[in-house]
């Protein structure tokens, strides 16, 4: 059988030759052209689909009717129409060339030979369309196995056992039961979730590593719709934030896809707990701002935690705000470790001292740097090796083509040694880059601080933890860049 695809987003709808009964005429009359069956073309039309996502019904079932082994041709006005980027027209010819399947444009204006498309993937398509093609096949059949009722992979979650054949999660009574029991204790004796934590502690009720529940794993219970019988997935996805991190982000709520599972609580009973805790979590005196100079930047020398910020309200009126390590902290697994809550205001003003006593004093040797300077060269090198690799991962790909026939040693000549020239550049600016001297330390500005603003951003930049030892007196500061 042979295909015919059209797509027509909506903003084009107007122009014409690109409108949809136009591009299946010259489909049609490309295809008589060919000399192929006309009779038996079906059609495949996107009418009104941006050509940005391949998420589309009918490039769906078309590419489902390729890889069923039911098409030979597929014949499209232009390149566009399959989509609006590179990378994407690339690894559809890719699939339906790979299905043993003819791919023709009407234009004409896109080089449909080996020739052609390796033209493309060397000017650095290479790697983005490997990444594409792995992704979007991951990714679709991920979608459709969450689509019909499966969970994408194998997940451990209290309260349930997995079911390998199903994929999915089966009820696991004794722990349905426990669910069962912070709900019930929560909605109806209106204890805190600290309270909670404490009758499971004495009632000897663990998790599922055999360790007593903590806070927020019970606030997860308490707030993790599948236990009233919906799972979502694809909720949620990694993005690249920088070169080395990556951020689970928030998909919008229509992309979510619901998984059935079964429930624990009643929705009701679900409902009920999330009114209560956004009602909470409106009076929380934590919603107050305060400023805490050495927040996420303080450790206890003690036991190597991190200190938190904490504020109180005092009957008076007066605000209390402090830090307090974490071991023993809000989490009841941990015992504490010794190291006394501090008032903030107090430890902000002695670390800022001892900062500026340090500093002071390396100040003719100007000896220190910003880490982070020092990081973001490290950065810097790591991107530049990365790249180096991908050039020589490139280089031998070349020499694969050649070797086998698909690129004629004058182009091979010609993208190596523009490769070898890329290289080299690359190697001279690593080489600028590792004997650097270090950045230093912008003391006019440092010295010159005086509001919170102007401290914490120094404080922010420069990155370094400082370790407190609180249990004597005087307290033990140390720092670790
Ligand atoms: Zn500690």
């Amino acid at each position: 059988m042979n295909a015919i695809y059209c797509r027509v987003s909506t903003e084009l709808q107007a122009e014409i030759g690109y409108s949809i009964s136009d591009q299946i005429r010259t489909c049609h009359e490309h295809a008589a052209k060919l000399g192929l069956e006309t009779s038996s073309c079906s059609e495949y039309i996107d009418d009104g689909y941006s050509g940005e996502y391949l998420e589309r019904p009918a490039l769906d079932r078309l590419r489902d009717d390729l890889h069923n082994k039911k098409i030979t041709n597929v014949i499209v006005y232009d390149p566009d129409r399959l989509s609006r980027n590179l990378t994407n027209q690339l690894l559809l010819a890719d699939e339906i060339e790979k299905l043993n399947t003819k791919l023709y444009f009407v234009t004409g204006s896109y080089d449909a030979s080996p020739e052609g498309r390796l033209f493309f993937s060397i000017r650095g398509a290479i790697s983005a369309f490997e990444k594409a093609k792995i992704r979007e096949r991951t990714l679709r059949g991920k979608r459709a196995k969450a689509r019909s009722g499966k969970m994408i992979q194998k997940t451990r979650a209290y309260g349930y056992d997995w079911d390998d054949v199903n994929s999915t999660y089966s009820i696991n009574q004794t722990e349905a039961a426990v669910v069962h029991m912070i709900y019930e204790l929560y909605l109806s004796k209106k204890v805190t979730i600290k309270e909670i934590a404490i009758f499971l502690r004495q009632q000897n009720i663990t998790n599922q590593q055999g360790k007593p529940f903590t806070l927020s794993m019970i606030y997860r219970i308490l707030t993790d719709e599948k236990y009233a019988g919906t799972k979502w997935s694809f909720n949620k996805y990694e993005k690249k934030i920088s070169q080395y991190k990556r951020k689970r982000i928030a998909r919008p709520k229509e992309d979510w896809i619901p998984i059935p599972i079964s429930p624990i609580v009643t929705i009701d009973q679900f409902q009920k707990v999330r009114q209560i805790l956004t009602e909470n979590k409106r009076k929380s005196p934590r919603n107050t701002k305060h400023e805490y100079l050495l927040r996420n930047f303080l450790k206890c020398s003690v036991c190597g935690y991190s200190l938190s910020a904490h504020s109180k309200k005092h009957s008076s009126g007066k605000e209390y705000t402090w830090y307090k390590c974490n071991s023993g902290g809000s989490d009841l697994s941990l015992a504490p470790c010794g190291n006394p809550s501090i008032s903030s205001l107090e430890i902000d003003e002695i670390v800022w001292k001892h900062l500026c006593a340090i500093i002071k004093n390396n100040k003719q040797q100007c000896l220190i740097s910003f880490p982070n300077e020092a990081t973001s060269k490290t950065d810097k090198i790591k991107v530049i090796q990365n790249h180096q690799s991908e050039l020589k991962k490139k280089r031998t790909t070349i020499l694969r083509w050649f070797n086998e026939g698909m690129l004629t040693s004058k182009d091979a000549e010609k993208e190596l040694n523009r490769l070898k020239e890329d290289l080299q550049r690359i190697s001279d600016s690593l080489t600028k880059l590792s004997s650097n001297p270090t950045t230093q330390i912008d003391l006019e500005a440092f010295f010159a601080a005086r509001s919170f603003i102007e401290r914490r951003t120094i404080i922010e930049k420069l990155g370094w933890k400082f370790y407190i030892d609180h249990r004597m007196i005087p307290m033990k500061i140390s720092i670790k860049i």
